[in-house]
């Protein structure tokens, strides 16, 4: 099955490719095409490009300085800009609180938070998660309390991606503790560089610094950066979990990594045959890519009822589940593909006289810490266990 596009769209598409051929900078990417370190200056650098264009912002609204995108629009420069090699744009200020602001901020907020977020001024993280408040995160406990225009935040929050990178962080936090864990829980917003925050870093397997504990003590924060109702913020909370969940399914990078794997595969021999001659193989490529038409129809679908007035709903759990089960495949099938050479590359384990010197093909040094990395994406967002109970409860109605 393919999408067919009408002329439009296929203009558009066109339009797309110019752009991002003319404006996207080289080195970056070259670096996202061959699985390198991705820094924040490179997406930086993409960001401004896209602001200056007008094309930052696809699913805001005009009114806000998006660019009201109608679903297959959205869809075809995903895909497009993916196969470039345009690096993933921070998502927690344009897909989490930006939405979140446009539907409950004041306008104030509004006025202020938005237009940084779309220059880039402003560089959001997410601080939801807290040691044993992940799945259950109902139970968190950073505590907010109201001292005169003031709350007074003291508490702990983990797994803060690019805390390093952003001055801005929005947070769950208790101002009230109720019967109920869902209530008593509000949403703020809180300047970094403020008196009592404090940034530690949490090194993964792949040895990536990508994710953070972020500590409060005493942190002080105007009330005005209460977004929405005191106490109210669960179902906040939970609209934003809806929106980054909708962006994990990321089926422009997995068709460009897709294409990729079959690149790699026509090239690499197995008995004295390319590997993609080998049904087996062929097979497992074949059904990923079917798993992955079958994703981008859904996303499509998913998408348009976003046009037409809806919020993502429970649904975004299964685009959630697929995207993630997807980019792990991939990058496995990867791995494969490059066999012993895709170990991991480690010249500080192995001494000085193996310095400089890879184990195999180029392309094959990046690959297990990428396949190390995207463990992360089925357990992010929520996990897909978690994903697969709001899909038994809220759309199958078990
Ligand atoms: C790379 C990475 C980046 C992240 N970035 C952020 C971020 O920027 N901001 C942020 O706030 N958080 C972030 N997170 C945190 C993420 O949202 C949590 O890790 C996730 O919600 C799981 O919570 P947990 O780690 O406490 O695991 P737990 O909730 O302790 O879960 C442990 C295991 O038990 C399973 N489990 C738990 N409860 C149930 C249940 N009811 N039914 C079935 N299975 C269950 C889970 O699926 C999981 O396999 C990030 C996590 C990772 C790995």
């Amino acid at each position: 099955m393919e999408v067919t596009y009408s002329k439009e769209e296929l203009n558009f598409a066109a339009e797309v490719r110019d752009f991002v051929s003319e404006s996207l900078p080289g080195d970056v990417a070259r670096k996202v095409l061959e699985h390198k370190r991705i820094f924040k200056e490179d997406v930086q650098r993409w960001h401004a490009a896209l602001h200056e264009k007008g094309w930052i912002a696809p699913h805001w609204p005009k009114e806000h300085g998006g660019c009201a995108w109608n679903a297959v629009q959205r869809h075809i420069f995903d895909v497009e800009s993916a196969a470039l090699g345009a690096p993933r744009l921070s998502p927690f200020g344009l897909h989490m609180i930006g939405p979140v602001l446009i539907a409950f901020g004041t306008e104030d907020q509004k006025k202020y938070y938005l237009p940084r977020i779309l220059s880039g001024e402003d560089w959001w993280c997410q601080g939801y998660s807290e040691p044993g408040s992940g799945s259950d995160l109902a139970s968190l406990k950073t505590k907010a309390v109201r001292d005169g225009d003031s709350f007074v935040i003291n508490g702990q929050k983990t797994w803060t991606t690019h805390a390093q990178w952003a001055n801005m962080i929005f947070c769950l936090v208790r101002t009230e503790v109720s019967e109920r864990k869902q209530n008593g829980i509000s949403m703020v917003l809180c300047d970094m560089s403020t008196d009592g925050v404090e940034v530690r870093p949490i090194v993964t397997l792949d040895g990536e610094h990508e994710v953070n504990e972020v500590w409060f003590s005493d942190v002080k924060v105007p009330v005005q950066n209460l977004v929405g109702e005191e106490g109210r913020g669960w179902s906040i909370g939970k609209f934003l979990l809806s929106h980054e969940r909708t962006g994990i399914a990321g089926v422009g990078v997995s068709k460009r990594e897709l294409a990729y794997l079959k690149h790699l595969a026509s090239e690499e021999m197995y008995e004295g045959k390319p590997l993609l001659e080998d049904p087996i193989f062929k097979d497992r490529i074949a059904e990923l890519e079917i798993d992955l038409l079958a994703l981008e129809m859904t996303v499509l679908r998913v998408a348009s009822r976003d046009d037409s007035g809806g919020e993502p709903g429970p649904e975004a759990s299964i685009l959630k589940i697929k995207g993630t089960e997807i980019q792990q495949r991939l990058t496995e099938l990867q791995m494969e593909v490059a066999g012993l050479a895709a170990l991991p590359y480690l010249p500080m384990a192995w001494g000085d006289s193996f310095i400089g010197k890879t184990p195999g093909p180029a392309y094959a040094a990046p690959l297990a810490a990428r396949y190390l990395n995207m463990r992360k994406t089925s357990i992010y967002g929520g996990t897909n266990e978690i994903q697969r109970n709001i899909i038994a409860r809220r759309v199958l109605g078990l």
